[in-house]
């Protein structure tokens, strides 16, 4: 299959861009899905950090993980604080915006704030040629507004500092999520916006 579904599109750009040894960032870890892929990609060297702000997230990840858990730093903390714990430079970064699948509230939800200031922190501490790859829901409440804010954030990038593309299957039903992947194109700290 050559026109990929959105999560494995989003694996795909990682793993052409991540190499073993890299410090790398899941900045929603969710039930560790996006996190296991990582530490298997990153090996023994690298290291991944893994954010999420509800326990059972982290508590679900480390299930996950088994004997990787090694290789990754479970923090119980918002990703827009990413700065307090990650230096960089860093490999790679992904998100899965929404809400934890199968939780009991499914009211906690990204929200449109602190997703746009951690994916511009990971944007100083990306490497060149580095990927931030964002996938995005919109069918639930906020979701809409979330959306929105990204895509306006996404474009006020100078295009010299990073390339943004949007995919998505545009002929599936029941809101199916949609990629929005940044490739960073040279060295900066602090990203210009136009
Ligand atoms: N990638 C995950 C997986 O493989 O299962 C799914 C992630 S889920 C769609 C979104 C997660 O983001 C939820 O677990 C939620 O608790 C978490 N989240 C919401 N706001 C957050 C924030 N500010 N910082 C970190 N995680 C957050």
């Amino acid at each position: 299959m050559k026109l990929l579904r959105v999560l494995p599109f989003s694996k795909y750009l990682l793993s052409e861009t991540i190499v073993a040894g890299e410090t790398v960032v899941d900045a929603t870890a969710g039930n560790g899905n996006d996190t296991l892929f990582l530490a298997e990609h990153v090996g023994a060297e690298g290291h991944v950090y893994a954010f999420d702000i509800q326990q059972a997230a982290l508590d679900s990840t480390a299930e996950r993980l088994g004997e990787l858990n090694e290789r990754v730093s479970l923090i119980l903390d918002s990703h827009d604080n990413v700065e307090q714990y990650v230096t960089g430079p860093i490999g790679g970064a992904v998100f899965n915006l929404g809400y934890l699948p199968y939780s009991d509230d499914l009211s906690i939800v990204t929200k449109p704030e602190t997703t746009i200031k951690a994916i511009h922190t990971l944007l100083g501490l990306l490497k060149k040629g580095g990927i931030i790859a964002i996938s995005v829901y919109d069918g639930h409440e906020g979701g809409k507004e979330e959306r929105d804010a990204l895509l306006s954030y996404v474009k006020t990038l100078h295009q010299a500092d990073v390339h943004v593309i949007r995919y998505e299957l545009l002929n599936q039903r029941n809101n199916p999520p949609f990629l929005v992947a940044l490739e960073k194109m040279r060295d900066f700290e602090t990203v210009k916006q136009v």
